[in-house]
Parts: structure tokens; sequence; C-alpha cells
């Protein structure tokens, strides 16, 4: 069996693993071939995990920072990509005002920018008349447009619009705008932050961090295509900037309001891009001008299960959302259908998250997607409410997701008694369970779904 820590390319081992569970290819892009500068080279594993300049090993030779603290000597197994144009949303407050040193314009200047960016969600620098007419063509190089239309598809009435974007090497990454009357709870995890424009309407968004996903869960449509690359932080930003520029505008189904939650659901897996993802989620919850200001509460970071980064995130002193995708209570199954499950078994995972409980406390969001005869057997519903219920209680609870099933594959969702005899179990061991709803399933639903009929 795989591990997918480990990169298939160049390990015989992991070459040699069955098919559907060994990460497919990735587009590694050679530095020269670009003519980009070294800032802009990123050195990641199969999975996603980079290796910071702290990792280069004194001889030259790198090494990967892997989640367990461990790391990966082999040049071998790193490849490297070529990162994005450097945003002005990428950028520290030390790094802008450098920035405008180099162009030779006052540091307020980038408290005027940022106000522009984060404020008013505007882009184009040729139209901020508050700055002199030759300081907006400089500061244009900050702006690169990161993120390019493919196209936008509508369901549910509208309420739910999924946005395919081309970035700047071609992937292609998608994300899920979700709006849902007051009434209804939010059915994506984490708090809906109460400000809105439009007071009946709360909005979710649905990000992706990567441009495909190196964990390779066999049920999912993301999964099958291994990992492209970590998206940079910027451009996990866009997403977000769009979103709430879409909102603003009034012209979608139920009116202008507010992004009420961003939910780390879409492609990819967040604790593996974790310096940009925390980059991006800083700048979601700072207030203006430093970010949007969306509640910390209403932010859910979704994970496979990478036990050492859960760690991290509860150290982070943020009150987010976490959200752990476990899809079965048993090794065995889990190896199977979440494959990071054998480097971090189920106890490790739960574990973790039951301490970022602790340390949070933010109830956890324990993600069950139901899988026809797979998963959904009333026995597995007994064992994981055991599992939750020996490590106290009202510290999780279950989300069960309709599996949303991507073309040819074997999995499919369960049956309706089966999923109601499975919530009826957990409840009788007093775990608290929702079961989320179908969003945008004729929009190719399933993360990952809509790229991969474009790729
Ligand atoms: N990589 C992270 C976050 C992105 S996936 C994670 O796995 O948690 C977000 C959620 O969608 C996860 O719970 C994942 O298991 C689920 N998912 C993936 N494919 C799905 C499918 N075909 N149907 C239903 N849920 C799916
Ligand atoms: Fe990656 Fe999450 Fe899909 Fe698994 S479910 S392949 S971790 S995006």
């Amino acid at each position: 069996m795989s591990d997918p820590l480990t990169d298939p390319l160049t390990d015989p081992v992991a070459a040699s693993v069955p098919d559907g569970l060994a990460q497919a290819p990735v587009a590694v892009v050679s530095a020269s071939s670009l003519d980009v500068g070294s800032d802009r080279i990123e050195l990641i594993d199969s999975v996603g995990v980079e290796a910071s300049k702290d990792d280069q090993g004194e001889h030259g030779a790198s090494q990967a920072g892997h989640a367990d603290g461990s790391t990966t000597a082999a040049l071998g197994r790193l490849r490297r990509v070529v990162k994005p144009p450097i945003h002005w949303s990428d950028m520290g407050l030390d790094q802008r005002k450098e920035g405008m040193r180099r162009l030779g314009l006052p540091a307020f200047r980038a408290d005027q920018i940022s106000r522009h960016y984060f404020e008013r969600h505007e882009t184009d620098p040729a139209t901020w008349s508050d700055l002199p007419q030759a300081a907006r063509a400089q500061v244009m190089e900050f702006f690169p447009e990161l993120l390019h239309d493919l196209v936008d598809r509508l369901a549910d009435g509208g309420t739910t619009v999924k946005s395919l974007y081309r970035l700047f090497d071609q992937v292609l990454v998608e994300c899920v705008l979700m709006r849902y009357p007051r009434h209804a709870r939010s059915e994506l995890g984490g708090e809906a932050d109460d400000r809105s424009t439009s007071p009946g309407v709360r909005s979710t968004l649905c990000v992706s961090c990567q441009a495909g996903c190196g964990i390779g869960c066999p049920f999912c449509a993301t999964g099958q295509a291994g990992l492209q690359r970590n998206l940079s932080a910027g451009e996990i930003i866009e997403q977000v900037r769009r979103a709430i520029v879409a909102l603003n505008s009034g012209d979608l189904p139920l009116g202008a309001g507010n992004l009420n939650n961003v939910v780390f659901m879409g492609m990819g897996e967040p604790l593996a891009n974790y310096r940009a993802v925390m980059t991006a989620i800083r700048a979601i919850c700072a207030p203006v001008p430093a970010g949007f200001g969306v509640s910390a509460r209403g932010v859910t970071v979704s994970t496979s299960g990478m036990v050492p980064r859960i760690k991290d995130l509860a150290g982070e002193g943020l009150p987010l959302t976490l959200a752990v995708s476990l899809h079965a209570p048993d090794d065995g199954l889990r190896d199977e259908l979440v494959p990071l499950n054998r480097r971090w078994p189920v106890a490790e995972v739960l574990d973790a998250a039951r301490g970022y409980f602790e340390t949070t406390g933010r109830r956890v969001s324990i993600e069950y997607a139901m899988m026809r005869d797979i998963n959904d057997q009333g026995f597995r519903a007994d064992h994981l409410a055991r599992l939750l219920n020996a490590r106290g209680s009202g510290w999780a609870h279950v989300n069960l997701i309709p599996l949303n099933p991507t073309p040819g594959s074997k999995w499919t969702a369960s049956r309706r008694r089966d999923e109601a005899d499975f919530i009826a179990r957990l409840e009788s061991h007093h775990i608290t369970t929702t079961l989320r709803d179908t969003r945008g399933q004729d929009i190719d639903g399933a993360c990952g779904q809509l790229a991969a009929r474009f790729s």
C-alpha cells in the first residue's frame, strides 16, 4: 500500500501501488523554462508539504519539513513548482512598506492601498484617485490577475454558484458560494457571522487551497487527479474577494449580502499547505483594512487528519472551526478511504481533534461521507459513537455527508433507510448528528468534479 507522503514518481515502492491509491503524476515545471526568480520556486513533496528555507540542508540538499516533524532528506522526493506572482494580499506589513520604499512612495500609501483592496475590494489601481497618477501605474505590479474566470455554474435557483478559475500556469481550481435563508442552519459547519445587509440570508464560500490533492481518497474527484501544486495565499484570498464582490453587487438571487462563512472544503488538503492557508485565514478574519473582517468562528478548516498540523492549528489563537474527515471508525477501512490514515490512524486523529477542542473550546465537526455498503452499517455507527464518547461528551458532533458519486466510480450514496438508521444509532449514544444537504449536485457538486470535467 502506498504511503501518501511518499512520491510515487521517485519512490520504487510507491510506484508499484495499486491504481486508484497512487498519486497521479503532477505537472512539474522547471524554473528555467519560465525564467522566474528563485523567490518564485517552491519545493514540495507529493502531498504539498513545503520545504521551508530552514529545511535547507547544509550541503545544499533540501529537506522537506514533513508534518510529523521529520524531514525527507532525499532531494529526489521533492518537486520544484513555480509559484504564482506575488500579490498585495500575499505580503506582510513589512513587505508592503518595503514595496513602497522601493517604488519611492511614502509608507502611508500602503495603508491606502490596503483599504482599496480589503475594504472596497478593488484591484485596479488605475481608478484609485487618492494616489498620485504616477503611483497608480507603479503599484499595478502588486495586483497581478491571479484568477481567470473560466465558467460559473448556477444551481438551486441561483443560490449556489460554482466558479471555475484558471490560474497563471493553466491549472484549474473551483470555488462554491452557497446562500441560505436565515432560518436554515449552516450546512457546512461553523457559526454564522451575523453581519448581513440582507438580513434573511447567510452566505458560505467553499474555497480551494491546492490545485488537486495528494492524499488520494478514492471517492473524491480531487484526489483522483493527484496534486498539481499548492495555491498561494493570494490565490486563496482572491477567491474570497471575488465572492464578496459578487455578494455586494446585489446581482445574485436573494439580493446583496455579506460573506458570513468560509470553509476550506474545496480542492486540496489545507493542512498540507499550512503556511499559505494561515496567511489567507488571517487576511480573511483580520478587521479592515488588514483583512476582510469575517469572524474566525465562521471559518472552517477541514482536514483528512494531519495530526501534527491539527496541533499547530490549535496553537494559532484563533477560534476557527475544525472539521475532521473521518469517514470510518476502523483503521482497516479508513486506510482505504483516506490513505493518510496509514500515517496517522483513527485514534491519533481523534486524540488530536479532542486536543483541539480542549485548547480552543471549539466543538469539532466529524465529517462522515455515507457510502453505500462501505461505511454505512449500524455497527460502524456504534463504533464511531464509542470512540467519540471515550474521549468525553459534547466535544464533537457528527456531520453526515451524502456521497456525491464521482463519474465512473464504484462509490455511491447510501440508501435513505441506512442513513436514517445510522443517525438514530449515533443519537442513541447521545452524539449530536446532522445530515448535510446536497447543494449543487447538478453542477458537479462534489469537490473537484467541475475541474475534473474541464481538465
Ligand atoms: N481535504 C480536506 C478538505 C477538502 S474535501 C478534507 O478531506 O477534509 C472536503 C470534504 O468533502 C471532505 O470531508 C471530503 O471527504 C468530502 N468529499 C470529497 N469527495 C466527496 C464526494 N464525492 N462526496 C461527498 N463528500 C466528498
Ligand atoms: Fe484530498 Fe480531501 Fe479529496 Fe481526500 S477528500 S483527496 S484529502 S480533497
